[in-house]
């Protein structure tokens, strides 16, 4: 990527900062083994920059969703134990299998799959049962554990696949105190005790994400999946600021101002003219739209540091580019406009964002565009 300065608008990554949240998150997981959640492209961060920092500060594991996104850490040369979830029926066993991703498995017919890709490949596919203890999403339902348990065994007897992990997802972590997250943990100790009792010896058991780390050391067990708070992004509102966490973001998303000009008072701006400037005032054009992954949502609410002074998204986000109203401001053009940073000086944080768009912090870094360089600091 182009280093910081050339490119009109940028994702600067620091990796320092994302080094410094695995070591903290790693101290804080009661011993637990932890995984740096990096899929979704490291949540718009870049997998393989990503994964190489959090392996370097110490993470256990990589976790991915799909298998592609595994395939290709250990194609970018990725060590270490790696765990990939979403499956779909036809899906690239053998590969995971040839290069020693654990899989998870569900359901029978990806015990099947997992089992037959085995067969061809030689060698057993390390799988990790997942159990729905009640985020009604994956998983296995309880009711159907006792045939899945079985089944996986019957198929690690016959050598084909070996049951290394027993595991589950949260539905309400981020709220604390949500009555769910203890019901599912309860669900989660007897769903394991089941598998065990029947013969199941789990290198792994495994159900914290970040908001569970973070607030729920009773959740830990053998390893944790830390995500967002790895990017040094807090999973929700209720649990306070990143930095009240002690964390440090890792994204800043900056921009140059492409255009500064002086328009009169009633001048429409951006299209449906939803702001109309109140009196004389100047213009700042960024070039940054939802293309780039600036949620249209933000039209009228975005906050943007500009020349020491926060603005606002004046009128809608189009699709490359988006106005703040500098007020009796005049920054030169490649002037910076800073859309979120860590937050220590002045900046906006993702979080602020996300409040602005009515949506999550997750989501406002996780869909910064292809088209946005993202240069590692
Ligand atoms: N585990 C699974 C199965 C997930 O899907 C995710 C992300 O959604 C995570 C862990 C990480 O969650 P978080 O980003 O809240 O740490």
């Amino acid at each position: 990527p182009p280093p910081s300065g050339t490119a009109r608008v940028r994702a600067e990554i620091d990796l320092e900062a994302l080094r410094g949240n695995v070591r903290s998150l790693r101290a804080r997981a009661s011993g637990a083994a932890l995984m740096a959640v990096v899929k979704a492209d490291a949540y718009g961060h870049g997998a393989v920059p990503c994964a190489l920092a959090a392996k370097e500060a110490g993470a256990d594991w990589l976790g991915t969703a799909t298998p592609e996104e595994a395939l290709a850490l250990r194609e970018a040369g990725l060590p270490g134990r790696m765990l990939c979830w979403l499956w779909a029926p036809g899906g690239p066993w053998r590969e995971a299998i040839a290069a020693d991703v654990d899989v998870s498995v569900s359901d029978p017919w990806a015990l099947r799959e997992a089992a037959g890709a085995a067969r061809a490949e030689g060698r057993p596919a390390r799988i990790h049962l997942k159990a729905d203890t009640g985020l009604g999403r994956g998983g296995c339902q309880p009711a159907d554990w006792p045939d899945l348990v079985a089944a996986a065994l019957a198929a690690q007897e016959e050598g084909l696949v070996r049951v290394v992990g027993l595991w589950s997802h949260f539905a309400c972590a981020d709220e604390p105190g949500h009555p769910a997250t203890d019901a599912q943990l309860a669900r989660f100790r007897e769903m394991v005790a089941y598998a065990e009792a029947r013969g199941v010896e789990p290198e792994v058991r495994h159900i914290a994400n970040s908001p569970a780390l973070l607030t729920r050391p009773d959740t830990h067990f053998d390893l944790v999946r830390a995500g967002i708070a790895t990017y040094g992004v807090s999973p929700s509102p209720e649990l306070g600021s990143a930095a009240g966490l002690g964390l440090r973001p890792v994204m800043r998303l900056s921009a140059d101002l492409v255009l500064v000009k002086d328009v009169p008072g009633g001048h429409g701006v951006s299209y449906g003219h939803h702001y109309v400037t109140p009196g004389d005032t100047t213009l700042g054009l960024v070039p940054a739209g939802y293309a780039d992954g600036i949620p249209r949502h933000a039209s009228g609410a975005g906050p943007v540091l500009v020349a020491g002074k926060l603005r606002t998204v004046a009128g809608r986000v189009a699709m490359d580019q988006f106005v703040v109203d500098l007020g009796g401001d005049r920054p030169e053009p490649g002037s910076e406009a800073v859309l979120f940073g860590a937050g220590d000086l002045g900046e906006p944080t993702a979080e602020d964002w996300a409040q602005a768009c009515g949506t999550i912090a997750y989501e406002i870094v996780t869909r910064i565009g292809v088209r946005v360089p993202r240069v590692y600091v």
